[in-house]
């Protein structure tokens, strides 16, 4: 079939990947002039700067999007582990450093804080590993018709329920651990899926096992190149991919099945079959005139967004500092409050700086670095005027970078708040999507196809099933295999 690819997204290469692997004739239409949509960079006086994800788990997913396509990851991409994963610093003063491998991280677990803690880690993982094997196949990496569908893999589910998956993440994780600056470092990953630990459920630690038990990676390069090298992978196995090149309408058939998308304002791929990669409630409202984004993309509640300062910097860091560095705010559940609940600035906040050219000097010249700030803030509809406060608020982040000791002579820079994040074609100013409430996940996610509209599939971090690099990677596997279930009933 022909299929076309709006977007050159993770989410969309991943599933061009499974396409042509597949047999199918794919095009990929990107508005961009380079691929990756949120995993991009910047390039600049020397620089090479990353201005999206910078926590790379799961790399065996992005392996399997290769293989997909008949490539080895390994001819396109180096990932290597980063150790340590993250530098924990607390409002107290103490460091803790999250150790790649189990052992390693028992044993600065105790000597950070005591013998019950570190045996605690290991029944943590355990805990954690159970969590993802009966989650993965039967409620992540599967297609949902229905609700009813949940019920099905009746002895997942059942195995969840023994877990303790349906209780809350805060609670469950303090039931381990005593020492509450382990409690945030292992509960903290629920903002990841615009939740706090105190009100997500359990199951979501699935995403701590995914970085504290897996590990996090680091593409040689820069995170970019995991999409660079994805492109270039599908582009040999026979992808075209058209870049500066900006769909305005997906074209159907007097209102019923998918015919292909318009380009301007005159022209047009014809296809069989539409993998629409943007943001799923944007692309309904600007590409599908007339269809209606089901209610969850509508009226959903939206993960927090971020302030994010990306800049080349003139120096090196200090000597105590790793590649991912979170400097806790001193409160907890009220930095979440204010960001989810009241819409307003963390009072004291957290943030994470990310220094990827501490361990791949071909991100900055000599004597230079690149830096990476994120704050999380409220996204859109919050109570911020970030036309009148970014000035202020960018201010003060300066300050706070400055006064933890790292470089901020800046060569060149990019800022992005949720405005910026808005522009770029992200619902309520989050780049995080839709958050993952109960009801926003699984088969109440928005679905990956709509009836009305026959040959077209999503795919992307606002359906299933969810955010971060590693879901729309299977996300992008989900929708190739909604693609050969509607050549199936159109051949039938
Ligand atoms: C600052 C930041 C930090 C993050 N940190 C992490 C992290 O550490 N770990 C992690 O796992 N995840 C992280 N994420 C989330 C992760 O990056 C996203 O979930 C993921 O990259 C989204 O991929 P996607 O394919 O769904 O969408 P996108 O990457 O947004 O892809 C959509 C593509 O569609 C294109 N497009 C849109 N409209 C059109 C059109 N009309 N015509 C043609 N093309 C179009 C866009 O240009 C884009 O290339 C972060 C994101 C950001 C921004």
């Amino acid at each position: 079939m022909k299929v076309a690819v709006i977007g050159a997204g993770l989410g969309g290469l991943s599933a061009a990947a499974h396409l042509v692997g597949a047999g199918h004739e794919v095009t990929i239409v990107e508005r961009d002039s380079i691929p990756g949509g949120r995993a991009g960079m910047i390039v600049a006086d020397g620089f090479r700067l990353d201005n999206g994800p910078t926590v790379l788990t799961m790399p065996n997913l992005l392996e399997t999007a290769f293989n997909a396509c008949g490539a080895e990851m390994k001819d396109y991409v180096t990932i290597n582990p980063v150790d340590p994963m993250y530098r924990a610093v607390y409002a107290d003063g103490s460091t803790l450093f999250v150790r790649h491998g189990r052992e390693a991280m028992t044993e600065e677990i105790r000597a950070f804080s005591n013998a019950k803690e570190a045996e605690s880690f290991g029944a943590f993982c355990d805990w954690l590993e159970k969590l993802y094997r009966a989650e993965m196949d039967s409620f992540i990496d599967t297609n949902f018709n229905s609700p009813l569908d949940l019920v099905k893999p009746w002895k997942s589910g059942l195995e969840l329920v023994r877990l303790g998956g349906f209780g809350k993440l805060g609670k469950k994780v303090a039931s381990f651990f005593e020492d509450e600056r382990l409690q945030r470092i292992f509960s903290f990953q629920s903002m990841y899926a615009g939740l706090a630990p105190y009100e997500a459920l359990a199951l979501y630690a699935v995403i701590t096992y995914m970085d504290s038990v897996e590990g996090v990676y680091v593409p040689e390069g820069g995170m970019h190149m995991m999409a660079a090298g994805l492109a270039d992978a599908v582009t040999d196995a026979g992808v075209e991919i058209r870049y500066d090149t900006a769909v305005t309408r997906i074209l159907r058939r007097s209102g019923g099945a998918v015919t292909g998308v318009e380009i301007g304002d005159s022209d047009r791929i014809d296809a069989d079959v539409v993998v629409c990669n943007p943001d799923l409630p944007v692309a309904y409202r600007e590409l599908l005139p007339g269809v209606n984004a089901p209610r969850s993309a509508r009226n959903g509640k939206y993960s927090p967004s971020c302030l994010l300062w990306v800049a080349g910097v003139k120096g090196l860091p200090p000597a105590d500092a790793s590649h991912h560095n979170i400097h806790f705010g001193k409160d907890w559940d009220g930095s979440f409050k204010a960001l989810i609940d009241d819409g307003v600035r963390m009072p004291d906040p957290s943030i994470l700086v990310t220094l990827h050219s501490l361990d791949d000097p071909s991100l900055a010249p000599e004597g230079h670095s690149s830096i990476y700030v994120l704050e999380p803030t409220p996204n859109l509809s919050g109570t911020i005027d970030w036309p009148k406060e970014r000035d202020g608020i960018m201010g003060e982040l300066r300050e706070r970078v400055d006064a933890l000791g790292y470089p901020t002579e800046v060569v060149v820079e990019e800022i992005y708040d949720p405005t910026d994040w808005e522009r770029m074609g992200m619902e309520q100013g989050t780049p995080f999507a839709l958050a993952h409430t109960f009801f926003q996940t699984g088969p109440f996610r928005p679905s990956n196809v709509n009836r009305k509209v026959p040959g077209l599939v999503f795919t992307g971090s606002s359906t299933q099933p969810g955010v971060g690099v590693p879901m729309v990677l299977v996300s992008g596997k989900l929708a190739a295999e909604r693609v050969e279930q509607y050549a199936r009933q159109r051949y039938r």
